[in-house]
């Protein structure tokens, strides 16, 4: 790929490249995909050989907006249950007749990479090792190949989506290094036998309590063949495989076959910046993208991927810079406000056993279950019922005083 300099450096290959995308998860593969689609030249770099540790539940909206085939769904959840510290249960069925879809990421992500290389994506197997930006404002990329070969390519635009800890993002964006994490960690299990129309196989079950995350949550999500049971904590003292072995006994799953045992950060805060001002933009993980509260990540992965795909096109369209920021600013006037309000519920509601007791009861009550349910699906702030906002907001100050008991 890279032509011999005459010292024997390899120096990087010419033409350029428009893109080089950094990571072939949901945000990488859709960047490569949409640019590849639109005629530009994307080389799509992805290092392989594991599997994303993923519960793995996408909403309505990223199934319609990224065209996700309904052969990629695992199963289809028509509800949760809610599961608070006194062991009650709050049902919240999806009263609309929708569904979250559940998609197993060997195979999701697979699909999204080749979706990229059908629409014209160079895909490559390798592991990014540094970016440099040269005096003409392009960059080079340098990656190392599955035989350990160093390969240098030159593009205009370097496209971040390399997952959390992105070294992308290290080298080259400012705040990188300062980001929140949680540690999840989660246990794919044999589901029982069971009637796939049972609750049991429909219904996503979210714990809250300190036994199994002093300040997020347990989860147990099926998956069909296979369930995702796991956790997540931002505490590093906190005993996460014990925690788990427990939540596994309270869900009854203690005797399933435990087919993979996988952990791995979620970022909790979008970065301030998610370009360089020269030629890198993030997206997903690597910027930072990942619902607070609710640990969701794989739409705004998708959702991130395709913004920096039309701020990179922008650029090199216009040879104008302040295109890259484009991405973030388009993002957040999306979801910017969501992400504000789900960081303070995390910060209250999963504080102390007390309070989760009371947010399970809130979880209860029919309008916050359809608010919740339209906000999640849709992925659009729900103004459609005044009267209920009103209603939520005085439960939850009720809630909040100690005027209702939990
Ligand atoms: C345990 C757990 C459970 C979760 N459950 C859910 C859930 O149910 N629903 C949900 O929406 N979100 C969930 N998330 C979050 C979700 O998985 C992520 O937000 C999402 O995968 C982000 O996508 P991404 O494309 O940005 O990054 P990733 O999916 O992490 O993809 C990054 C890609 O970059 C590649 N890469 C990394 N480093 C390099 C390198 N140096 N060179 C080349 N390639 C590289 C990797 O191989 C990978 O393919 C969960 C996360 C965890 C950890």
């Amino acid at each position: 790929m890279s032509r011999p300099a005459t010292d024997g450096a390899a120096l990087p290959e010419a033409p350029p490249f428009d893109v080089v995308v950094i990571g072939g998860g949901p945000a990488g593969a859709t960047a490569a995909h949409d640019l590849a689609r639109g005629g530009r030249s994307v080389l799509l770099l992805d290092k392989a050989g594991r599997i994303k540790p993923c519960g793995g539940a996408i909403p309505p909206a990223a199934i319609a907006e990224f065209e996700i085939p309904d052969h990629m769904l695992v199963a289809h959840i028509t509800s949760a249950r809610i599961v608070a510290p006194s062991a009650r249960i709050a049902h919240m069925p999806i009263r609309t007749g929708g569904f979250v879809g559940m998609v197993d990421r060997e195979g999701f992500d697979e699909w999204l990479r080749e979706r990229a290389a059908k629409a014209g994506a160079d895909r490559r197997r390798g592991t990014f090792l540094r970016t440099v930006s040269e005096p003409d404002g392009t960059a080079t990329v340098t990656y190392a190949d599955p035989d350990h070969a160093e390969i240098s390519v030159r593009t205009r635009v370097v496209i971040g989506a390399d997952g959390a800890k992105s070294q992308v993002a290290l080298q080259t964006v400012k705040g990188a290094a300062s980001m929140p994490y949680v540690f999840a960690f989660h246990e794919i299990v044999r589901s029982p036998e069971r009637d796939p129309a049972s609750a049991d196989a429909t219904s996503c079950d979210v714990y809250y309590s300190s036994a199994h995350s002093p300040d997020f949550y347990g989860w147990v999500f099926p998956h069909g063949a296979t369930t995702s049971v796991g956790l997540g904590s931002a505490q590093k003292g906190f005993g996460q495989r014990k925690a788990l072995a427990d939540l596994r006994r309270t869900a009854g799953l203690e005797h399933a076959t435990t087919i993979r045992r996988e952990g791995a950060p979620i970022p909790m805060k979008p970065l301030r910046r998610w370009d360089d001002g020269r030629n890198v933009v993030l997206a997903g993980d690597a910027a930072g993208v990942v619902a607070p509260a609710s640990g969701e990540g794989i739409y705004y992965a998708l959702t991130g991927g395709r913004l920096a795909a039309q701020a990179a096109d922008s650029f090199c369209r216009t040879g104008d810079v302040r295109a890259l920021k484009l991405a973030r600013r388009r993002f957040m006037k999306s979801h910017g406000q969501v992400f504000w309000i789900l960081a303070i519920m995390q910060r209250f509601w999963y504080a102390t056993d007390g309070r989760r007791e009371r947010f399970c009861s809130i979880c209860r009550d029919p309008d916050v279950q359809d608010l919740t349910w339209a906000a999640y699906m849709t992925k659009q702030l729900v103004r459609a019922k005044p009267a209920a906002h009103v209603r939520i907001f005085c439960k939850n100050v009720a809630h909040l005083t100690g005027l209702v008991s939990a």
